[in-house]
């Protein structure tokens, strides 16, 4: 029996505003999409705290013995600086910026955000498909709108007709907008506006002669708006109408009520059963923004090279922090919340590691069958995460109880107790076990130690080629320096 039949997943569905029951369309399968990166920069933290969120879905997803298909896309072309279609596009004007390609600029930032996503231990999506992989598709389903009304041509752009879409649909109903409040609010049109409405949206857009990233259409050379891509990726893949679509809290509008208009617009199916949004991540209680310096990179946080935070943080022990929140919560992040996750994941990887070592009694003082089914009803109850780690923390207090003799379990509790331990820490969670070695521990930790003593003579040289080179290439193999006050210290991931 898959373990999804004996569970009962409720999901909050931004769409309905309710927790609803899960139940995917084609049984035992489920299709599910996160809108990717823009990449154009390093990938912020808070945008991995949205990601890691639907690792953690897919995950557990996976857990209940779905067969989950995942496409998370890469967005390479078409996102404009400005939501209102205007504004250069965001990789074309880094492009521009560097004088180097476009495609130079997606390379960089693809392998950058793959590079910290393998440090948070996530799972690749089953698909990662990118927008300029997907042009034909994005062009046939403008076709499509065109043909069935709800779209116009300008100039060689395209632009969604939203007015008339209300007229027969509900524009908003995701974000809970009503079309006639956001007409109230909006600025006139001025003669130069190519648009009928301020609420219309681009779906193609006449490349101008400077414009580098462009592509041949029955309107012209231009390129496609931003939302398009989502949903012909999400169809192509997915089908008209799949399970979950996730993102950020800040793309739910305008960019998946969008979506919706579009694929109601074009195959006539609204796309999503369930719609799903992780909320943001702050600093010190403020918005992480660049521009105001309240920000850190996740390298700056795995390497100790910042002032915001007293020491350096492994991977595994920011992703504990950020699963110690509801996903749909905000959570903020600072120097003394990261120590207090470091703390409680230190707790939980002593006492994992003392798992193996347990002997078992003829009787059990401890009901394990309910214990574990309180892991799943954590779980079950919209991947409440905070829950589970708390539930969790009760088998660290078994684990010691039975360790100092204060509790006896039967050898089948204590197999269920270190079956549902580690498969809701390292499988569901995504935790790893990160093996703080001391120089004199073994042989790797005293190799390691001496590469760290050459990288400190290289610093004190002022070779930085070298001092850079030692730290980069352990990193490559997993070995993570870390600078802190007591000199550097090293995790092996
Ligand atoms: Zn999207």
């Amino acid at each position: 029996m898959a373990k999804y039949q004996e569970q009962e997943l409720r999901i909050y569905n931004s769409l309905s505003g309710k927790k609803e029951k899960f139940i995917p369309i084609n049984e035992g399968h489920v299709g599910m999409y996160v809108c990717g990166p823009t990449v154009y920069s390093n990938v912020h933290l808070g945008n991995c705290r949205t990601f890691m969120s639907f690792d953690m879905i897919f995950r557990y997803l996976k857990h209940l013995d779905y067969k989950v298909r995942y496409v998370r896309n890469i967005t390479d072309a078409g996102h404009l600086e400005d939501d209102a279609d205007e504004g250069e596009d965001k990789i074309a004007k880094k492009a521009r910026l560097e004088q180097i390609e476009p495609m130079e600029v997606v390379q960089r930032y693809t392998v950058d955000f793959h590079n910290i996503l393998q440090k948070f231990n996530f799972l690749p999506p089953s698909i990662e498909p990118t927008a300029t992989g997907h042009i034909i598709e994005q062009i046939e389903i403008i076709k499509e709108i065109l043909e069935n009304g709800y779209a116009y041509e300008i100039n060689g752009s395209v632009y969604f007709d939203v007015v008339k879409f209300n007229e027969t649909h509900e524009y908003g109903k995701l974000s809970g907008r009503k079309l006639e409040d956001m007409i109230s609010n909006t600025r006139e049109l001025t003669a130069q506006d190519e648009k009928r409405n301020p609420q219309d949206f681009a779906l193609w857009k006449k490349a101008e002669p400077q414009h580098i990233m462009r592509w041949p259409s029955p309107w012209g050379d231009g390129f496609p708006g931003w939302h398009l891509e989502c949903t012909a990726m999400s169809t192509k893949y997915l089908g008209e109408t799949f399970d979950i679509h996730g993102g950020g809290m800040d793309l739910k509008f305008p960019h998946h009520e969008c979506e919706i208009a579009q694929s109601e617009a074009s195959h006539g199916n609204s796309p999503v059963k369930y719609w799903l949004h992780a909320n943001m991540l702050t600093m010190n209680g403020k918005k992480m923004a660049k521009s105001t310096g309240n920000n850190i990179l996740p390298n700056e946080i795995f390497s100790g090279e910042n002032d915001i935070l007293s020491k350096p943080f492994a991977p595994s022990v920011v992703r504990f922090f950020m699963m110690q929140a509801h996903y749909t919560s905000i959570l903020d992040l600072s120097n003394e919340a990261l120590l207090a996750s470091e703390k409680g994941y230190h707790r939980l990887m002593d006492a994992l590691s003392l798992i193996d070592g347990l002997t078992s009694s003829n009787t059990s003082g401890i009901d394990m069958p309910a214990w574990r089914q309180k892991c799943y009803d954590a779980m079950n109850d919209d991947f409440n995460t905070p829950v589970l780690i708390a539930v969790l923390f009760e088998g660290v207090k078994f684990i010691n109880l039975i360790k100092e003799g204060k509790a006896q379990v039967s050898e089948t509790d204590l197999k269920i107790l270190s079956e549902t331990m580690n498969q809701f820490v390292f499988d569901v969670l995504g935790l790893e076990s990160t093996t703080q070695l001391t120089a004199s521990s073994d042989k790797l930790g005293g190799v390691v130690a001496l590469l760290i003593q050459l990288r400190n003579e290289a610093r004190a040289n002022k070779d930085f080629a070298t001092s850079d080179k030692i730290r980069d290439e352990l990193a490559d193999m997993g070995i993570q320096l870390m600078d802190g006050k007591e000199g550097t210290t090293f995790s092996i991931t």
